[in-house]
């Protein structure tokens, strides 16, 4: 299997085709929204900044969130999916180079492409389980939770991100554009990319990775 680096705008479903892999492949989702979150909910000064950075819509800062990768990395092995990192030009080049240290295999990198009214839509209706990470979209009849607000695998009750208000949304779009997109062309001249466009529905989704993973 190779290892995938997803590329989206924000609540475009990367979580989501996450969790499938994970399950399905044994793949290690390595997020570092999650990672970011975690260092949050730890209650520390430091995550009381990152936490007002994030909740502004902007990018923490490169250092912090490779510190974070790095520390990821050196407990989890082969494949992995990259979910939210790279996410500007700079992050890309540092985890060529992190790759290339570590000599690991081949990325293949995966733009979902959700155009930004279907992505805002996707981004109020987000729920994710703060036990298991597992993410739910109420409005989707595939990814709506069987019990209203609790989770299929564990139980417990669903929340909504802070950093899912519509204004912040906005932001994160905006910054999406601005630095992430760039990416796209970058892994497209590497002869990495693969694009899925307009992905609806998660199994028709995971299908389509399907081909290209393996
Ligand atoms: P989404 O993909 O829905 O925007 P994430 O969970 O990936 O959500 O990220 C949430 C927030 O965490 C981002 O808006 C940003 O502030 C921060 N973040 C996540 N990954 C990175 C990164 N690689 N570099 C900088 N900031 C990041």
């Amino acid at each position: 299997m190779k290892n995938i680096i997803f590329i989206a705008p924000p609540a475009a479903g990367k979580g989501t085709q996450s969790d499938l892999l994970v399950k399905k492949y044994g793949y290690e989702h390595i997020s570092t929204g999650d990672l970011l979150r975690a260092e949050v909910a730890s209650g520390s000064e430091f995550g009381e900044e990152i936490s007002e950075i994030m909740n502004s819509g902007r990018l923490v800062s490169d250092e912090v969130v490779t510190r974070l990768l790095e520390n990821k990395l050196s407990t989890v092995s082969e494949p992995y999916i990259f979910d939210g990192y790279p996410r500007n030009m700079a992050q890309a080049d540092i985890l060529e180079n992190l790759l290339k240290k570590l000599n690991k295999g081949e990325c293949t990198a995966i733009y979902l492409d959700v155009p930004e009214d279907e992505a805002t839509r996707r981004s109020t209706g987000r729920l994710s389980c703060p036990k298991c990470n597992r993410s739910y979209h109420k409005y989707n009849e595939a990814t709506r939770p069987k019990v209203e607000g609790k989770c299929d695998d564990c139980s417990a009750d669903l929340i909504s991100r802070d950093d899912d208000t519509e204004e912040t949304f906005r932001k994160r779009y905006q910054t999406y554009v601005e630095n992430t997109s760039p990416l796209l062309d970058y892994y497209q001249d590497k002869g990495m990319l693969y694009v899925i466009h307009n992905p609806i529905d998660p199994n028709i989704t995971l299908e389509e990775i399907e081909t290209v993973i393996k």
